[in-house]
């Protein structure tokens, strides 16, 4: 049985008031709560394992190298990534695609060569691609969303033309929930011998996932969404793919050898992992990790779908709310904007009043907002320890500001 109750207590910020009000944390798309077993293991590393890794040979370098090293295997269970020298550890999603962009885009694209997005992206699948864009020619193509907001995987396997270089696709949409079919998009892109990169900085918080399955090439995840520390994250890389990328970020780490005039890398993955990395950031993603799967992935998914229904129908009963999105396959991750005038930001701070976090804006998402024609909504997303009732403050705290902005 899932028990929500227990796992609540295991957050400790969840138990505190804001406002006044029980705290109701709807902000999880923008980042996750952290339960106390990696709030414990980072106060531990720092005050009786800290050193820094790989270059050490006391005892202390020694331990903490193996505890970084070793959430490289937990992240390869995490993913079913195989071999654990498919990970690179980083700073999150941003890093990791702003890497790709660099080390194996940058060197193949030619003037007029294109990256097929779909326009949910958020801006971290965005800005790297435009980077290529100003620099060498690089065309962006864009595929739509159907009005339910889903994202119909042969539109991005149509869009692939012989000019196509990469596809590059979120999961999961942070705005509207949308589920993406990667493994369908990524089985039609390889058919036309276009590699794959897949956004999994939402995808991999609310779903079990298997990359090898999905087949991508690249599976990008973010630590501080995964219930882990900020600055911590990883992105999968297929084999073949990691052999043909050249360095990225210079430094100490990834080099086995610098004289005045040569330099020999660190094999893969090291060599594209320089300088002092976040060690106990990513020591406690590994905790977050093995705590999400300990809970169970399919669990997790399972409760968050009840959620999901719940919210769907409760949503239902209020006809001055509109839920920006309806993909049948989706994520408890509701976009909204209110038929009254009111800003988002307004109806943002009438629901922090009421003890209710959720974030107002674009999302880092501008292209959606434009294709929704809206200018912000506020989103309110749900995680692994939120509860039905919870929706229901969240309906009360939605109805006031309606009743205030009539
Ligand atoms: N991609 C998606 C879909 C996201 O929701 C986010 C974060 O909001 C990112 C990428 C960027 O993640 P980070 O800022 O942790 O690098």
């Amino acid at each position: 049985m899932y028990d929500v109750e227990k796992i609540r207590s295991e957050f400790p910020i969840l138990s505190r008031q804001v406002n006044g009000k029980p705290l109701t944390y709807l902000d999880n798309g923008a980042s996750a709560q952290k339960p106390a077993v990696v709030i414990d293991a980072i106060t531990r590393v720092y005050s009786e394992e800290y050193a820094n890794v790989h270059r050490g040979l006391h005892y202390l370098s020694n331990l903490a190298t193996e505890k970084y090293e070793s959430v490289r295997g937990v992240i390869g269970r995490f993913l079913n990534a195989g071999d654990e020298d498919t990970i690179v550890l980083n700073s999150g999603t941003t890093e990791g695609i702003n890497l790709v962009a660099y080390s194996w885009a940058m060197p193949r694209f030619e003037p007029g060569d294109e990256i097929v997005l779909s326009v949910m992206e958020h801006h971290a699948n965005i800005v790297p691609w435009h980077f290529l864009r100003e620099r060498q020619g690089a065309v962006l193509k864009w595929v739509e969303t159907a009005p339910d907001g889903s994202l119909d995987p042969q539109a991005v396997i149509d869009a692939i033309g012989p000019k196509t270089k990469l596809v590059a696709v979120t999961q999961c949409s942070n705005v509207l929930g949308t589920i993406v079919d990667v493994k369908a998009i990524t089985r039609g892109a390889h058919a036309k011998g276009v590699p794959v990169l897949v956004d999994g900085s939402q995808g991999a918080v609310h779903m079990p996932v298997d990359v090898q399955d999905i087949g991508c090439d690249f599976y990008a995840i973010t630590g501080h969404k995964l219930y882990g520390p900020s600055g911590s994250g990883a992105i999968y890389i297929k084999p073949e793919r990691m052999a043909e990328m050249r360095p990225f970020i210079g430094g100490g780490d990834m080099i086995k050898e610098v004289t005045r005039d040569t330099v020999i890398y660190n094999d893969p993955p090291m060599k594209f992992e320089a300088g002092t990395p976040g060690i106990v950031q990513t020591i406690g993603l590994g905790v977050a990790l093995e705590y999400m799967m300990d809970i169970g992935m399919e669990n997790i998914a399972a409760h968050e779908r009840s959620l999901c229904q719940y919210a769907m129908e409760r949503f239902k009963g209020l006809n001055w709310l509109n839920i920006q999105g309806h993909a049948p396959d989706r994520a408890a991750i509701f976009s909204f904007t209110m038929n009254s005038a009111a800003h988002a930001h307004d109806i943002s701070t009438i629901l922090d009043k009421k003890g209710v976090a959720v974030r107002a804006g674009q999302h880092c998402a501008a292209p959606l907002m434009d294709h929704l024609g809206v200018a912000a909504t506020c989103r309110a997303s749900f995680g692994l320890y939120n509860t039905k009732e919870e929706v229901d403050t969240l309906i009360d705290a939605l109805e006031l500001a309606h009743e205030l902005f009539a």
